[in-house]
């Protein structure tokens, strides 16, 4: 069935989402789908940016620590995060970055796993995952085992401690069942660290319901906590007398005793290492408010409605320029991103950005559209596909200007 204007404006005006769009900061003409890299900015954070800088800092300084309850942001935006991903309260933190959580989230699995030595983790997972467990490998004396996607639970045995998955894959949108993979590393006495950055407030999570032991994520993807925003971090109540190694100050059991030696905080706070970084916390929670607001389960099929559409008219309108659609075709697989895979991907989105279409390019030759449901109408899918097919039929990315590599990805 070919897709005409008529239903595209009909899906618009029936999506129960469609008000949210008003709460960003979106430029006029700009068809942003890359908000699985970097959110986009809530009108609100401006006015709560303000306030922080202008009242709690300047005015409070060092009284807003408890004037402005700074002291307790980690736990309070973790409570929330925890609200969107199925733990209870008091099981995730909000602070650091998700490389440095997945380090802590690993030694603590670790520490609870006697005489095992083994990391296991697949390969091709978004790079930093892998890197931060060769390095603990290194430092701890343990192994790092990296087997194919496809051979992770055969490679489940009593030898391995801890495995590290992305649920939600940053390439091909793969989303893996938490529950079953869960219950088949329990089986073996195997913990279990999940990478939720291409979950959170993405697609629905049920951390308890899937017997997860430890989880983190990103704070400026899908929750729109901004550049560099705090990520998070959560540990099953059962699991926090483990030990995350990062023995920080702020996870002392009491931190402004200023005692000589190092006890951990009973709870989550053992899994805080040093000074919150407040100001990136204050964005981060105008954006997890905002996800809150908003129905997981509409935002889930909204995604999927926008990502079929996007697949469906990339075959209309693009179908003979050679895309290869590199996702699960089943969207109950598929995350909240759509991805192609095309020999000239990188010039292509280079000519998209000069046509005011934001994706991203992941090499080697991925073209990577993020989809988020709370700021995306159907329009601007068919749009960003629309502007795809004219920059084909131009050949307009077959430029030399395309073709240089940035730093930035
Ligand atoms: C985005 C992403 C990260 C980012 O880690 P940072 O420490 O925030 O740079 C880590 N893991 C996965 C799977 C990601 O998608």
């Amino acid at each position: 069935m070919t897709i005409t204007p008529q239903h595209i404006a009909e899906m618009d005006a029936a999506d129960p989402l469609a008000h949210f769009r008003d709460e960003f900061a979106i430029r006029e003409g700009l068809i942003y789908l890359d908000g699985n890299s970097l959110g986009c900015l809530p009108k609100r954070t401006v006015a709560r940016m303000n306030r922080a800088v202008t009242q709690e800092w300047a005015e409070g300084l060092i009284t807003s620590w408890l004037g402005a309850d700074w002291v307790n942001s980690p736990t309070r935006i973790g409570d929330k995060i925890g609200e969107l991903l199925g733990a209870q309260a008091g099981e995730v933190i909000a602070g650091e970055s998700t490389s440095i959580n997945i380090f802590k989230a690993l030694t603590a699995a670790v520490s609870l796993q006697e005489g095992r030595r083994v990391l296991l983790t697949e390969t091709g997972n978004f790079p930093t995952d892998n890197y931060m467990m060769q390095g603990l490998a290194r430092f701890g004396d343990l192994e790092c085992r990296e087997v194919e996607p496809d051979a992770v639970l055969d490679a489940l045995d009593e030898d391995v401690a801890v495995l590290l998955l992305t649920q939600v894959h940053y390439k091909t949108a793969r989303i893996r069942d938490m529950a079953q993979v869960t219950a088949k590393a329990h089986e073996k006495g195997v913990l279990v660290v999940w990478d939720l950055s291409h979950s959170a407030g993405a697609i629905e999570v049920d951390l308890n319901a899937s017997n997860a032991d430890f989880a983190v994520g990103c704070g400026y993807k899908f929750l729109n906590g901004g550049p560099g925003a705090p990520a998070f971090l959560f540990a099953a109540r059962r699991h926090h007398h483990a030990d995350p190694v990062l023995s920080g100050w702020f996870g002392h059991a009491r931190p402004f005793d200023f005692d000589g030696q190092f006890e951990p905080a009973q709870g989550i706070d053992r899994f805080q290492c040093g000074t919150p970084p407040v100001l990136g916390m204050s964005a981060l929670e105008e954006g997890v408010d905002l996800m809150l607001e908003a129905d997981m389960s509409a935002l889930r099929q909204k995604s999927i409605a926008l990502s079929e559409l996007f697949v469906d008219l990339m075959e209309q309108r693009c179908g003979e320029y050679g895309f290869e659609f590199i996702c699960p075709k089943n969207s109950a697989e598929r995350g909240s991103q759509v991805a192609f895979a095309h020999p000239e991907a990188y010039a292509m989105m280079q000519a998209l950005k000069a046509r005011d279409v934001i994706g991203d390019f992941r090499a080697p030759d991925i073209m990577r559209f993020g989809i988020t449901p709370l700021y995306l109408s159907f329009a601007d899918i068919a749009q960003g596909v629309e502007r795809l097919r004219s920059i084909c039929q131009s050949r307009e990315w077959d430029r030399a200007e395309y073709r240089t590599r940035a730093a930035v990805t």
